[in-house]
């Protein structure tokens, strides 16, 4: 069953610039700023333009041209940053048990450190 999007999530509120950012890049599917919170001295989120609440949900609503249009946005972002080299983690959480907090798809760009284990073991 699709999922139930909250058009008065944060990220759709930024979206129609009811509240600010600080951008980063913008196309025409996707939105990149940096994160209000930063977990690396590079935190950026890369979001599509699109009501999407997660990755599931985009995988299997999105067209190819909204797909590429993030992925893409996601690369350029991460390039713009000078990330490319040494590296950087991408990483988005979808649903409960990955701590989503923000319900629309959000890509997290990290770098600028090394970043650690990809997980804490459980
Ligand atoms: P999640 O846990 O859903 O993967 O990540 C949500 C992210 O959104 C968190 O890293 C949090 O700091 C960020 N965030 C939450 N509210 C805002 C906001 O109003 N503006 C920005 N720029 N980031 C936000």
């Amino acid at each position: 069953m699709a999922k139930t999007y909250d058009p008065n999530n944060v990220f759709a509120r930024i979206l129609r610039g009811e509240i600010p950012c600080k951008k980063v890049l913008e196309t025409e599917h996707a939105l990149a700023f940096h994160d209000i919170n930063p977990q690396a001295p590079t935190h950026i989120l890369v979001i599509p333009k699109g009501a999407y609440v997660d990755i599931d949900d985009f995988s299997a609503r999105a067209t190819e041209t909204e797909i590429a249009g993030l992925f893409r946005a996601v690369g350029e972002v991460a390039r713009g940053a000078g990330a490319a080299e040494p590296g950087y983690r991408i990483l988005s959480n979808c649903g409960e048990d990955a701590n989503q907090e923000v319900p629309h798809l959000h890509i997290h760009v990290f770098a600028g450190r090394r970043l650690g284990p990809m997980i804490v073991k459980g």
